[in-house]
């Protein structure tokens, strides 16, 4: 352990309160993301990236290593992995090498990994967050491409373990940060800001199921306040957030037992089981050396120009954070509306639709974050697929606005819409949905309230201002909920004068 017992809310190993002890340790957390590139092709061959074909039928003999097959740098990849880089704020570098990471694993039938070592392709990134404390702030160390390894399966033949190679040779980027992070929620709030950022720019379906989001969480402890690091185990292939948050806070409990009893901890790599909730030691941890690092020598350096980084960062998209900016400036919506119509490109984009063809955000922010994101949950849609397209949506908005239909009658317009589709006017048409404002049809379901409410009118009457809001309930029921609220309110006070 590194360090030593000297900072200020610290005590030293191994004596007392036990209900504090954890109180002075603190965790220090770096991540290794690993992005599968959302391309059409393998990284270096022609074949084609799916997820859950037939096992083995995406497969030549670039990707299976035979003798004497060369690899060639899919360039679609590559944009992606420039673009994902400068979403994370990196300097992107021209020259960057392929290098061949060595190890033998049933699923990796070249031996070895085609990866970047010494000289990735991007490093010292920044990437802002929502952390459990407020604002916070990951240095980003490097970006580097590699390729993905195969798949072992082992609950598809008996006693034997399967391997399916759809996979290996499949893009990624893996993504290392420095050991920032600080607790495993904070892990875990940068995660879902990471994520984000990396669906705003497009680069990776991010799909967890599927793999397509893959974490290693480094963990370690120090005394508070110490600076610095302490020995830290790894933990492999966590595919879930909630499973990061989880590993991690088992990893710490352990570490902190460990410590507290004067121990040491080993550095080692453990593997997560997701279903049992257990972290389990796979091996002690290698070091770089183990791996026998050397430059692919069927591959060129991948050399980029700078016009191509370019016109890469003029593509790139309005990232989450200054989108929400945007938002509070532009439209006047709180922090919390602002945050939550970003948090998707769809929804962002529906919002500003909405906006644009209304021209009154405060509203348009209450229905779609209300009303249609119920809907949209309710239906398992998001705004590709939603029936009521943004045009429409705002034509509802204003005709609650302009009092032709009441506020429940225009959710039910909604809801009847996104389940059958049709034109809103005709659909308050068929469902009788347009408000009464017939001053003579008004006129005769208050009446008919007056004469069978005597008692209440006259209470009212008599000062008990309250009951009117009661009667112009009863109006409406009376109109099943067709007539104007508000007319119905102008005439009832004059007629209980
Ligand atoms: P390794 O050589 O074991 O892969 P690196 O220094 O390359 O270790 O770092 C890998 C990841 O582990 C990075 O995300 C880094 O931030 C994190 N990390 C490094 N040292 C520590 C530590 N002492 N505690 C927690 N995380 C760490
Ligand atoms: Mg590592």
């Amino acid at each position: 352990m590194a360090g030593g017992p000297d900072a200020r809310d610290c005590r030293s190993i191994g004596d007392e309160a036990p209900g504090r002890r954890d109180l002075s340790w603190e965790p220090v957390i770096g991540l290794e993301v690993h992005v599968q590139m959302r391309t059409e092709r393998k990284l270096f061959c022609g074949n084609r990236v799916v997820f859950g074909d037939e096992p083995n039928s995406h497969v030549c003999p670039v990707c299976l290593g035979l003798p004497g097959a060369l690899p060639t740098t899919n360039p679609e990849a590559v944009e992606l992995g420039i673009r994902t880089a400068l979403a994370l704020d990196c300097t992107v570098h021209l020259t960057s090498v392929w290098e061949r990471k060595n190890y033998f694993y049933p699923d990796l039938p070249k031996g070895y990994q085609i990866t970047q070592f010494e000289m990735p392709l991007a490093t010292d990134g920044v990437v802002i967050y929502d952390g459990p404390e407020g604002e916070a702030m990951v240095r980003i160390r490097r970006a580097h491409m590699e390729e993905d390894a195969g798949k072992s399966i082992h609950d598809r033949i008996p006693r034997g373990t399967a391997v399916d190679l759809n996979r290996a040779g499949t893009p990624l980027v893996e993504i290392v940060t420095e050991p920032d992070l600080r607790s495993p929620a904070d892990a875990r709030a940068f995660l879902t800001t990471l994520k984000q950022i990396l669906e705003y720019v497009d680069v990776s379906d991010c799909n967890m199921e599927e793999g397509s989001l893959r974490v290693d969480a480094n963990v370690s402890l120090r005394p508070a306040g110490a600076s610095e690091l302490g020995a830290k185990t790894e933990i492999k292939n966590v595919n879930s957030f909630s499973g990061v948050e989880r590993a991690l806070e088992i990893e710490i409990t352990r570490q902190v037992e460990v410590l507290d009893h004067s121990g040491t901890v080993d550095q080692e790599t453990l593997l997560w089981d997701d279903h049992k909730g257990q972290l389990r030691s796979m091996r002690s941890k290698e070091d770089s050396h183990d791996y026998r690092y050397f430059p692919d020598p069927d591959l060129p350096p991948l050399v980029l120009t700078s016009g191509l980084v370019e016109s890469a960062r003029e593509d790139l998209p309005e990232l989450p954070r200054s989108r929400r900016e945007r938002f509070i400036t532009d439209y006047g919506l709180s922090l919390y509306d602002a945050g939550v119509l970003t948090q998707t490109v769809a929804s962002a984009d529906y919002f500003e639709a909405v906006v644009k063809a209304s021209t009154e955000p405060k509203s348009a922010a209450n229905w779609v974050m209300g009303p249609v994101q119920a809907l949209m949950n309710e239906r398992r849609e998001d705004s590709a697929t939603f029936q009521v397209d943004a045009q429409a949506l705002a034509e509802l908005i204003e005709l609650v606005a302009d009092g032709t239909v009441s506020d429940t009658a225009a959710k039910k317009v909604l809801a009847a819409v996104a389940a059958d589709g049709g034109s809103l006017r005709s659909v308050i048409e068929e469902l009788g949905l347009a408000q009464v404002r017939d001053d003579s049809q008004l006129e005769e379901w208050i009446r008919a309230v007056i004469e069978t409410h005597p008692d209440e009118v006259s209470r009212y009457r008599e000062g008990e201002k309250r009951l009117l809001g009661f009667l112009v309930g009863e109006v409406m029921r009376c109109s099943s909920g067709t007539a104007d609220p508000r007319l119905v309110n102008t005439i009832l006070m004059k007629e209980l004068i």
